[in-house]
């Protein structure tokens, strides 16, 4: 039985209660690899969620914006922080009503994309989410943008 053991790590980080086929989208948004080895499991057994991803990354702990962008991810995504062996500080992000600087609109006519306009969306409904931008009420969903669309600051 494969369980949470075989993620244990001694120094970094554990994403959790990622959504199934989230985890490319979550190495993408946290600029993966970086720092030490890291660890995908896809469509892994969760005894809350029946499936979910998971990632370990040995040696980095994750920024404010980082996490932000990750809780857009899913509804119980899970950020556990190791040190020596033991989990330090664990959170359970919540996707906000509103997001603010992080998604891109797809409208290309839309303002934020002709002026230097920072981006807000307000979240529809619950997972799977889609968000409404503020300025043209174009919707979009999580996944549907490129790398260029969702920058992760360095
Ligand atoms: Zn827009």
């Amino acid at each position: 039985m494969r369980g949470p053991k075989d993620f244990r790590l001694s120094d970094g980080t554990v994403i959790d209660h990622l959504p199934v086929g989230t985890a490319a989208r979550a190495l993408e948004v946290l600029n993966l690899p970086r720092g030490g080895p890291v660890t995908v499991g896809m469509n892994v057994p969760s005894t809350t969620f029946g499936r979910k991803d998971i990632i370990r990354v040995e040696g980095v702990e994750l920024s404010k914006s980082e996490l932000d962008r990750l809780a857009l991810l899913g509804q119980r995504v899970t950020v556990s922080l190791v040190r020596d062996g033991d989990v330090a500080h664990k959170v359970v992000l919540e996707t906000p009503l509103e997001v603010e600087g992080i998604l891109r609109c797809p409208n290309p006519t839309c303002i934020t994309n002709q002026e230097e306009v920072v981006t807000v969306f307000h979240r529809i409904g619950d997972f799977p989410y889609r968000f409404r931008c503020h300025h043209c009420e174009r919707t979009r969903s999580i996944h549907e943008e490129t790398e260029e669309a969702l920058p992760t600051r360095r």
